[in-house]
């Protein structure tokens, strides 16, 4: 195995298998990770191209049963700080967002047994009819939806076809963490199983509803489990298709069940940009690969030399804020550092009507 024939061959439009991929993680240095990610990420973009979004997550309730020992933001149902915002809330956030400029709202929330389907239908329909395309927002991760189908004793296409009929376009992947069915029983056993996970995925793109992948890197997860997480998802994209994008952040660890576990180690940001050179080699059939401003703040950029070519900046998400991520407005200085490394950062706005002012470029 040599990284020289690999090289050759992702040139030539082939791709690496998982134990290849394992290999490179081991052996490769940077530098060579680096520059089989580009010759990927060339099949997709401009050397220099890049693109961002300024965005928002609203999460509109911290009540959850899941108990995901990962998570420092849900309280459990009838817990004093338990809260459901309302919808003049809601409002006021994305007011916020677009006199910032931005134009995607990310809805995530908890599993709250109290919110049905038609309290879902009610808040995106009222949403969608107020900002109509000057806004767009993706409704829940893929994560609440299957809770939400579950819960109301639907099956996942008429889940999806309700909150399309009520406005929604879009489901994000998220709340994906890492799938393997060992993970998920380590950490989080009342979430959902992998299986679901794709059932639910593939539900999406048959109703016609935009969805996305993800993963988070840095529990006490295996290279093996990691890998394992890339190879399912490339499965999907071949038999499915439907994935947009793909999205890596890291684990924050503080104030978190597992985080005490792990003595509260954060994975290093060389090793977030390893990953993510190594997710733009496997997934070589999802066009978007992002890289995290939210969780590695501006060194997120760097992101850029290893394969990615998009990212957020994000002005809100309680969940990963409660557990250790800090946001920076400074929108100019960070995309200063994406220009010093020699890209040019262009705002990728998901509205059909954009009205608000660009943000700082
Ligand atoms: S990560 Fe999401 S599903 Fe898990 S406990 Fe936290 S809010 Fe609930």
């Amino acid at each position: 195995m040599s990284t020289e024939e690999m090289r050759e061959r992702l040139k030539n439009g082939g791709r690496v298998s998982a134990q290849e991929a394992l290999w490179l993680w081991k052996n490769a240095s940077d530098e060579r990770l680096r520059e089989l990610a580009q010759v990927v990420r060339s099949r997709f973009h401009e050397p220099e191209a890049c693109t961002y979004m300024l965005m928002r997550i609203i999460n509109y309730t911290n009540v959850c049963v899941a108990q995901c020992d990962y998570c420092a933001f849900y309280t459990l149902p009838g817990a004093a700080d338990g809260y459901v915002l309302s919808k003049q809330q809601v409002f006021a956030k994305i007011d916020e967002l677009i006199d910032l400029g931005g134009d995607l709202v990310g809805f995530n929330g908890g599993f709250n047994p109290q919110l049905t389907l038609e309290y879902y239908c009610d808040l995106f329909h009222a949403v969608r009819e107020r900002y109509q395309d000057r806004i767009e927002f993706y409704a829940l991760t893929i994560a609440e939806f299957m809770y939400l189908a579950d819960h109301g004793k639907l099956d996942y296409v008429r889940t999806a076809q309700r909150l399309k009929d009520a406005g929604v376009r879009w489901v994000t992947g998220g709340g994906s963490e890492i799938l393997t069915e060992d993970f998920r029983q380590r950490h989080s056993k009342f979430k959902y199983t992998v299986a679901q996970y794709f059932e639910a995925q593939r539900a999406l793109v048959e109703t016609g509803l935009k969805t996305s992948a993800t993963m988070v890197i840095g529990f006490d997860e295996t290279i093996e489990e990691r890998i394992e997480h890339l190879e399912r998802t490339r499965q999907f994209q071949d038999e499915v298709g439907g994935l947009g994008s793909f999205l890596c952040w890291t684990f924050k660890p503080y104030f978190t069940p597992l985080g005490d576990a792990l003595g509260q180690i954060e994975i290093s940001t060389s090793e977030y940009l390893r990953h993510l050179a190594l997710s733009r080699i496997y997934l070589d059939n999802v066009p978007r690969i992002r890289t995290s401003v939210l969780t590695q703040n501006e060194r997120a950029l760097e992101g850029l030399l290893y394969g990615a070519d998009d990212f957020d900046l994000p002005i809100e998400d309680e969940v990963t804020q409660k557990a250790g991520a800090t946001i920076s407005l400074q929108f100019d200085r960070i995309l200063g550092f994406a220009r010093s490394l020699g890209y040019q950062p262009v705002y990728r706005s998901m509205a059909l009507k954009r009205t608000a002012p660009l943000p700082v470029t």
